[in-house]
């Protein structure tokens, strides 16, 4: 069983091809650098990514499936 760890998310790599899960991907608090493909981010900009994307079922929130109609009220 793997168990999508909220804190494991900004050690995640973002990319869909790459994916690469390691605590080296944080040379500091503030900063992704993934060591398998060299991808760089604000580690903000990566926990928010992993978060929302598929395969974390345990760390997507529940409004992120009930998304309101795009056009509410134009009918
Ligand atoms: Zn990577």
């Amino acid at each position: 069983m793997i168990a999508a760890d909220l804190r494991n998310t900004s050690r995640t790599c973002p990319r869909d091809e790459c994916g690469y899960v390691a605590a080296q991907n944080r040379p500091t608090q503030d900063t992704f650098h993934c060591v398998a493909c060299g991808h760089r981010a604000h580690t903000d900009t990566v926990g928010a990514v992993n978060v929302l994307r598929p395969g974390w079922p345990v760390a997507i929130p529940t409004w992120v499936s009930e998304k309101p109609p795009l056009h509410a009220g134009e009918e």
